[in-house]
């Protein structure tokens, strides 16, 4: 390590030396990196020698934590985003251009839907959305400019599944990259590139980090070149993520797997229990015989069911008396269950798309999807599952 005057503000250059070294990664928020001379420089920007120039353009904890994601998803140089919004952003506005068409399923997320239905068209992007589950109508949505096709395994939050092997066969067929956001089932559940995907997409923010700190989100193709637009366009659009964050996502890794199975337990039960409850309507969970993908989801997500459950209160329909009961509900879990909108949290979470991520929906329209007043979707935690199994029994009892 080179010193510098007494007092003086010029940085240090390097840090102390040490035969020794740190078994956690360094967090390294330096936006900025010094080289030797405008040789090095050279060197580095035509790929002759590997360094970072510009936090914006590449920093050390994005590349460890992204060298993690790409040994989960047996992928090569994934690249880091904000947010897993960051992510979804850096596939389209990376890959497409105007006059092209994408096809979403009609059950994404909230924001991607939004992007579908109102900045990729702003952009002469053009837009259908297709029942995910049934390749018949994805198929009949293709158009001559159809470049791609986007899904979620699981539908959220009505837990439905996607045809993931029709819909990678059509894509391969037709030539169209089929896109998967991995965020509900993870590469432990499910590994999307195995079954035909041409990219692979999370929300890092959700069961990957796992602890609720960190805003991140991860995108890779197959194809190297494709990465590397998106990278580029990462780069541009400043979709780039802090290196805290990056940093804690990588911690949250380390015990992703053991996180996963604890609340995939857990929700097994979970949705066994409330079955089981008088006051409870119906409970939607693809590890259960009852539910209508049950066969199929056992089959593409090799027996499992991951951590995600939805039940219906009894008796609550989409009138008045749905809602008092899931405000009772919501009221009595107060304090032991967190109501606040998110997944794959260390706790569980409980959310009411009628007021929250469907609301924009007519009650007749979010009827159609089977979400009445009375529905809700749980983000099993990593709770004692006896003691949450309890206190699901005891709300239930107090709203109904
Ligand atoms: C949360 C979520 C996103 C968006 O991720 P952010 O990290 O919140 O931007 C995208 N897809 C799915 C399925 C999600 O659950």
């Amino acid at each position: 390590m080179r010193r510098n005057g007494k007092g003086s503000l010029m940085r240090p250059e390097g840090l102390p030396d040490s035969s020794s070294w740190p078994v956690v990664t360094p967090l390294s928020p330096s936006v900025v990196y010094a080289s030797d001379t405008p040789d090095a420089l050279d060197d580095q920007y035509e790929g002759r020698a590997q360094g970072f120039t510009y936090s914006r353009e590449g920093h050390p904890n994005a590349v460890v934590v992204g060298a993690r994601i790409d040994a989960m998803e047996g992928a090569e140089g994934g690249v880091m985003t904000g947010s897993g919004m960051g992510a979804v952003s850096a596939v389209v506005m990376g890959l497409l251009s105007a006059g092209d068409h994408v096809i979403g399923g009609n059950q994404l997320y909230g924001r991607s839907l939004r992007l579908m239905a109102e900045d990729l068209p702003r952009l002469g992007i053009a837009t259908t959305l297709a029942d995910r589950g049934d390749v018949a109508s994805v198929e009949a949505a293709i158009r001559p400019e159809t470049r791609m096709i986007l899904v979620e395994v699981l539908s959220n939050p009505t837990l439905r599944l996607a045809d993931i092997d029709g819909l990678a066969a059509l894509c391969k067929a037709r030539g169209i990259l089929l896109v998967v956001d991995n965020t509900f089932t993870t590469p432990r559940a499910f590994k999307p590139f195995e079954h035909g995907a041409d990219i692979v997409l999370h929300s890092v923010t959700k069961l990957m980090a796992g602890h609720s700190d960190a805003m991140l989100g991860y995108v890779v193709a197959k194809d190297p070149a494709l990465t590397d637009r998106m990278r580029v366009f990462t780069v541009t659009a400043g979709l780039t993520p802090s290196p805290f964050d990056c940093w804690l996502a990588e911690r949250g890794l380390l015990s992703f797997d053991l996180r996963f199975d604890r609340a995939e337990a857990t929700a097994a039960r979970l949705a066994d229990h409330l079955a089981d409850l008088p006051g409870v309507q119906r409970v939607i969970y693809p590890g259960r015989a009852d539910h209508p993908d049950h066969a199929g989801a056992m089959a593409l997500l090799d027996g499992h069911g991951c951590n995600m459950v939805s039940f219906e209160l009894g008796g609550s329909g989409s009138g008045s008396g749905g809602r008092a009961a899931a405000n009772a509900f919501a009221r009595a879990a107060q304090g032991r269950l967190s109501f606040a909108p998110t997944l794959g949290d260390a706790g569980t979470t409980l959310s009411h798309p009628a007021s929250s991520s469907h609301r924009a929906l007519t009650p007749e329209a979010r009827a159609r999807l089977g979400m009445t007043e009375g529905f809700f979707r749980v983000s099993v935690g990593l709770e004692d599952p006896d003691a949450l199994l309890e206190v699901f029994s005891e709300a239930i009892s107090a709203a109904t």
